[in-house]
Parts: C-alpha cells; structure tokens; sequence
C-alpha cells in the first residue's frame, strides 16, 4: 500500500480515507440538535415545526455532514469524477458515524434519469450506496426504481419549483409491501427529491424509509 496525500491539505498523509486528522476534524459535520425526520436544526432534536405541519414521506434523516466549505467542493469533485476514490471515504465514515441500521430490505440510490446518466456516464449516489450494502449485508436495489422525469437541475429551481418539479419523477416497478428501505443521497437541499423518491416507495408498499445523505444543507 502506498500512503496517499491527503486531499485536502497535500501536506500529510491521509491514510486509508485520504483525509489527514487535522482536515477530518475540521470537516462541517453535522453536530447539530436536529429534527430526526428532515435533519434540520431543532431544540432538543424534536420533530420540527416543518415536518409537523407537513410531514414528508421519509421518517428519518441521517446526515454525515452540513452542506459547507470545504464539504462542497470535495461533493462537486466527486460528482464530476474528479475524486473517484471519496466514495469510499464517504461510505466509511457514514459506518463509522451512523448507529448500525437494523432490519432493513434495501438500499436504494437516487436514480438519475438515462439522459442524465449518459451525460455524466455516472451516478454519484449509486457508488457509495455499493459499498454500505455491501459493508452492511443490505440488498443494493438498482432496479425497482427509475426516474422517469427529464427535470432542469433542483439547483437551478426557487425553493417551491422545486417540489412541482419532482411531482411524478418516479416509478417503482415491483411491490415493496412491509418493506424498510433506506434511500441514498449525496446532499439533501429542500429534500423535494427524497421526498417524491420516498412517497413513490411508499406507495409500492414501502412501510419505513429512512434518507442517509452525505451532507445536509441546514438553510434550505
Ligand atoms: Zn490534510
Ligand atoms: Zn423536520
């Protein structure tokens, strides 16, 4: 094995997850009180005012980290491709950091449309949902969901476009019924995606799905 520069600094080594102590330390995580369905700050982590008056589809939210220098560019460079190698460093930190999850069906990534896929020849979700499911002995499930929607970017939309933008997004093909999903995503804006992701799953049966996403953006 040969030491790898940390990614972030260059200066030292970063070891097995490419990220030296100093530069992992010093990461945006996500330490803060927050609602445990939507993971956005809330006093004594209590279900917040949001998701009691309107309640997503998901019933948990875990998020590794807040949405924020450097995290974003570190998530823009993996996405492109640039650092193939922070899937892993992703995956092993979400074990590292999460309660081991018990007793569910699959893990299923946030599908890209074909389109999308064919442009970006990679879905960023889909690599570091691989390697849990395999650290964690949960069925990876690539093909009971598809995205059937050619949508502009969530990034590009005003906060309420974007919910209309994901309506009918989605399609389950099988039944999920009684089942627990956990549902991977790079990062967690609105949550308009995961939540019409979730909604599509619990309409095929789905019976308890829980979001894990590697950052959480906390002023949506
Ligand atoms: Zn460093
Ligand atoms: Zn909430």
């Amino acid at each position: 094995m040969f030491p790898q520069h940390c990614l972030l600094c260059a200066d030292h080594n970063g070891g097995d997850l490419a990220l030296c102590k100093p530069c992992l330390d010093d990461l945006p995580w996500h330490r803060v009180e927050a609602c445990p369905q939507c993971a956005l700050p809330s006093h004594d982590s209590r279900i917040c005012g949001r998701c009691l008056s309107a309640a997503p589809a998901f019933d948990s939210t875990r998020a590794l980290f807040r949405y924020a220098y450097p995290l974003d560019g570190m998530l823009q460079h993996y996405k492109y491709r640039q650092q193939l190698n922070l899937a892993k460093t992703f995956s092993a930190l979400m074990l590292q950091h999460f309660a081991r999850p018990a007793g569910f069906d699959r893990i299923i990534p946030m599908p890209l449309h074909p389109k999308r896929l064919a442009e970006r020849g990679f879905n960023q979700s889909l690599e570091i949902a691989r390697l849990l499911a395999k650290r964690l002995d949960i069925p990876l499930d690539l093909k009971s969901c598809r995205r059937i929607k050619f949508a502009p970017p969530q990034a590009s939309l005003p906060h309420k476009a974007r919910i209309k933008n994901m309506r009918g997004a989605f399609e389950c093909g099988i039944s999920l019924t009684g089942q627990r999903v956990i549902l991977l995503d790079d990062v967690m804006t609105t949550g308009a995606s995961l939540h019409e992701l979730a909604a599509t799953v619990k309409a095929a049966g789905a019976s308890h799905v829980e979001c894990w996403v590697i950052a959480r953006t906390l002023n949506p």
